[in-house]
């Protein structure tokens, strides 16, 4: 609603700015009555991409036909390539039911890695795999491990060991991968260097996290991610899964779908898309894809942040940074979510941090009102982006009827940005009709929890899923 009296701080806010406050407000706000529009249409739509036709959302079998029991065992490499990092861990699946040892590196993902040639990638790729078998096998005679390759992007899967990428996602642009299956390239890349390593499963972060999670909680059901992408696995029935007749499975086999619902509403029906969502989209290497994770994901939403302070300063009815080089501020991707989450978390009443913060990074000397609107823009999109996610669990939990479950979650924004579990457990809540006391996150009925490291013991299990499978003969 509109903003008539102040409250103590933004009594000195001037009306031009103020205006600004409450369209913005507007812009951003998604009540009640909306998160339950789209989570409905949303249950169609995870339909839909099940179907034989298909939709938008392209629910993506994964092959993993199994949760975990916690008796797995074994030794596994697990390679988690990442927007920013590229992480190698090598996995031992103990004895004892549901423990797990870890070793790991971290490499940096270079920037200009994204948008170079596939060559490049796989040779960068294959080099960090060399690297950590030489450190922590230096002298020995290896078997070949068998790997686990979380591969965080959809792809078309036939068998798990394979996956033709549908599209590129997270600002990724390397020509000549899409439609294409990646393991044979990857693959070449390793026998080229002599790396004994076999790859075993190619896995979404999303399975991996839903894998991992399910290994130490039966009650999880779901794999999300909310980091630089946003994505959601389950666990469906073959017999749900129309495009699957065809194979004739067992109608009560389980298959883990990697819904890939960053794709969700790319169509433009319900989404309540603002000016500034239109901008990024359009601007990004992908137009007319990702429509949900680009309102929703890490990588987005600074930009959406930056992009309207840069146009209430070109508004000539407004006068936000008057005065002002706002040069640094015109550079796209300049702000990232931890420029958004520093400002929700600045502890002072006048924003002494925020004032600093866009002092050191942006060279802009901010007044306390525009502190003030940047304060209230940040929490309207931070906030926004938590109850859009909860449009998605909630889908998942009304297509299969789970009226209770654990969802198990990581990635950045869930685990670093400020306040985003419980403004997405409130939007649960409001979307559910869940009583008075729930929706708070604790013990709620359906609960997200932090997850298990999917992309490092997730794949190693499906790793060793798959091995399992392949020795009773169910390939
Ligand atoms: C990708 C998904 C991935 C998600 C989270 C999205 O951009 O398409 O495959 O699960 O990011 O990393
Ligand atoms: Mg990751």
């Amino acid at each position: 609603g509109k903003i008539t009296s102040l409250p103590g701080s933004m009594a000195d806010v001037p009306k031009d700015l103020l205006d600004q406050i409450n369209r913005l407000e507007e812009l951003f706000t998604v009540p009640a009555d909306k998160l339950k529009q789209i989570s409905d249409h949303f249950v169609k739509e995870l339909e839909k991409g099940l179907s034989v036709e298909g939709g938008s959302i392209p629910m993506n079998p994964t092959w993993c036909m199994a949760f975990p029991d916690g008796n797995e065992t074994g030794t596994f490499l697990a390679l988690d390539m990442g927007g920013t990092n590229l992480r190698v861990c090598e996995i031992t699946l103990t004895e004892e039911k549901g423990e797990f040892d870890i070793i790991q590196s971290k490499y940096r993902m270079p920037e200009e890695l994204k948008t170079g040639t596939a060559e490049e990638l796989w040779a960068y790729i294959a080099d960090c795999l060399q690297q950590f078998i030489e450190y922590h096998h230096q002298e020995e005679e290896l078997d070949q491990l068998p790997l686990g390759f979380t591969f965080s992007y959809p792809a078309t899967q036939d068998y798990i060991d394979h996956g033709v990428l549908q599209r590129w996602t997270k600002g990724f642009d390397i020509d000549g991968v899409e439609g294409k299956d990646v393991v044979p390239d990857f693959e070449a890349a390793l026998a080229e260097r002599g790396v004994p390593i076999k790859l075993t499963a190619l896995v979404n972060d999303t399975t991996g996290t839903l894998i991992a999670s399910a290994y130490t909680d039966t009650e999880m059901k779901i794999g999300c991610i909310f980091g630089t992408g946003c994505n959601a696995a389950y666990m469906e029935d073959c017999g749900s899964i129309p495009k699957l007749a065809h194979m004739k499975l067992d109608p009560a086999m389980p298959m883990a779908i990697n819904c890939e619902w960053g794709a969700f509403d790319n169509e433009h029906q319900v989404l309540p898309r603002t000016p500034y969502d239109i901008v990024v989209d359009k601007e990004s290497p992908r137009p007319g894809q990702q429509a949900f994770e680009k309102m929703i994901a890490g990588l987005y939403l600074g930009e959406i942040f930056r992009l309207v302070l840069v146009d209430l300063h070109q508004n000539p009815d407004c006068n936000i940074f008057e005065g002002q080089d706002i040069s640094k501020l015109k550079k796209p991707y300049s702000l990232d979510a931890g420029f958004l989450s520093a400002i929700e978390e600045d502890p002072f009443e006048n924003l002494v941090e925020t004032e600093d913060l866009f002092r050191n990074t942006l060279s802009i000397q901010a007044t306390k009102p525009e502190l003030e609107l940047c304060r209230r823009l940040a929490e309207l999109i931070g906030t926004r982006a938590a109850r859009l996610s909860a449009c998605g669990v909630a889908a998942i939990c009304k297509k299969k009827n789970w009226s209770t479950a654990h969802v198990g979650a990581d990635g950045s924004v869930f685990n670093k940005y400020p306040h985003f579990k419980v403004r997405g457990a409130q939007a649960l809540k409001e979307i559910l009709d869940w009583p008075a006391g729930k929706g708070k996150g604790k013990n709620d009925p359906i609960e997200i929890l932090p997850a298990e490291d999917g992309s490092g013991v997730g794949a190693a299990l499906i790793a060793a899923l798959t091995l399992k499978r392949v020795q009773q003969g169910n390939y």
